[in-house]
């Protein structure tokens, strides 16, 4: 039996979150990119209403909720406000490895504050050297005693200049591959962490930048999973944030695109509103079946992880598609609002600058056709 609907809960959650979109979400959306701020105080507020918190536990005060249920959160939220739906993604995946991979101690302080999003961690892995093989970075931890020192540069992250710590990704092993990598909590406050933030295209308030880590010492207990696989324990998340991320950039994509739809009907020209036009109304067809047919493959595929059954080709079909259809489909919406929606009076250029950047964000999509081809036709043939 093939059952596609979601259930009451979902539904009445999805409503909570469409509401709280239209009235506090869309009318400051364009204000954070504009003052290049972190809206913090907006982050908390999803917390107060279960978002910061959806893969961790009840006990630390979260809502563990499923991953569908995650994936709804996505849509809804980014529908208001694209970066504030990293809330939906960074703390899905961080939320997920820290209950995992985490010392008791790392989940009583991290999880319950994460979860009613009072503290914000981001994700290190990339590096100036090392980001689609990101297998060869060069951070390097070493065991001292009862700690780790590690020291490295990190670049490209998300929230590097506004996050409370930071996942980073080290090596403890081999001087390159995947073998020999291990994750470690490290508090952005500690002596030896410094931070860049740069000028980005898109995604302006979520403060991506660089880290610079100089011989900083964290506890050995900050060491997340076991050491060496911190590459096969820990990036196994990533199947979940690269389907909440094609969510995420649809989401601001339906929105783009239902605004057009009301646009196009009352907008006249030549006599007619725009809408009667086939060349008007068959781009909104083909894009809008373009944005059902990868929705429904990224439900299907947080529903394989709900079911613990096998998604890493699945997920990445999702993250490939999926922000390259929004970026179609709102690049679109653009020439058929005309001129006007190529100002910033309008927030269409806007949606366009940030879901691009999550078009490179977790994995480019030849990164994902490799992990799709690899799957299809057996390791043999990966090309490296
Ligand atoms: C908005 C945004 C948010 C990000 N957030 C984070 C974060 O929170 N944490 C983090 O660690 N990183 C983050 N990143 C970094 C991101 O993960 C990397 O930028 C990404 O993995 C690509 O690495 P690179 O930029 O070094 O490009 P490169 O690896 O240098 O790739 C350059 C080009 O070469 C192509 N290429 C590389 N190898 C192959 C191949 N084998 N076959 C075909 N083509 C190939 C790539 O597809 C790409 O088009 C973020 C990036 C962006 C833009």
């Amino acid at each position: 039996m093939i059952d596609f609907s979601f259930t009451g809960e979902q539904e009445a959650f999805r409503k909570v979150l469409r509401d709280f979109a239209r009235s506090e979400l869309i009318p400051s959306y364009t204000r954070w990119d504009r003052d290049a701020m972190f809206p913090r105080e907006l982050w908390r507020r999803l917390g107060g209403i279960g978002v910061t918190g959806l893969r961790i536990p009840m006990a630390y005060g979260g809502g563990e909720v499923d991953c569908v249920t995650a994936g709804i959160a996505a849509e809804e939220i980014s529908r208001g406000d694209f970066n504030l739906t990293y809330a939906v993604m960074l703390n899905s995946l961080i939320g997920e490895i820290l209950t995992k991979h985490a010392s008791a101690e790392l989940k009583q302080t991290w999880l319950p504050a994460l979860a009613s999003g009072e503290k914000v961690l981001g994700i290190a892995i990339t590096e100036p050297g090392a980001g689609s093989d990101a297998a060869t970075l060069r951070t390097r931890a070493e065991r001292r005693g009862d700690a780790y020192i590690l020291s490295g540069e990190k670049s490209g992250i998300s929230v590097a200049t506004v996050a409370d710590g930071f996942i980073v990704f080290a090596r403890t092993g081999l001087e390159d591959g995947a073998k020999g990598v291990s994750a470690f909590l490290v508090p952005g406050d500690l002596p030896g962490v410094e931070r860049k933030g740069y000028q980005d295209m898109g995604n302006v308030p979520i403060g991506r930048g660089s880290i610079y880590l100089d011989h900083v010492e964290v506890p050995a207990a900050y060491l997340i999973g076991e050491e060496n696989k911190g590459f096969y324990q820990v990036m196994n998340g990533f199947d979940l944030s690269r389907i909440l991320i094609a969510l995420q950039c649809l989401g601001t994509a339906w929105q783009s695109l239902e605004e057009t739809m009301e646009h196009v009907k009352t907008r006249y020209a030549f006599g007619q509103p725009l809408a009667k036009f086939e060349g008007v109304s068959f781009p909104i067809a083909t894009h809008y079946t373009q944005m059902e047919l990868v929705r429904w493959q990224c439900y299907r595929a947080l529903w394989l992880r709900d079911q613990g059954k096998t998604h890493t080709k699945e997920a990445a079909m999702c993250k490939w598609l999926g922000p390259k259809v929004a970026a179609d489909v709102i690049h679109e919406c653009i020439l058929l609002n005309g001129h006007y929606a190529y100002t910033k009076e309008m927030p269409l250029e806007q949606r366009l600058r940030d879901v691009i950047g999550l078009e490179i964000g977790d994995g480019t999509a030849q990164v994902q056709k490799i992990v799709i081809a690899r799957e299809l036709l057996g390791k043999e043939f990966k090309p490296y």
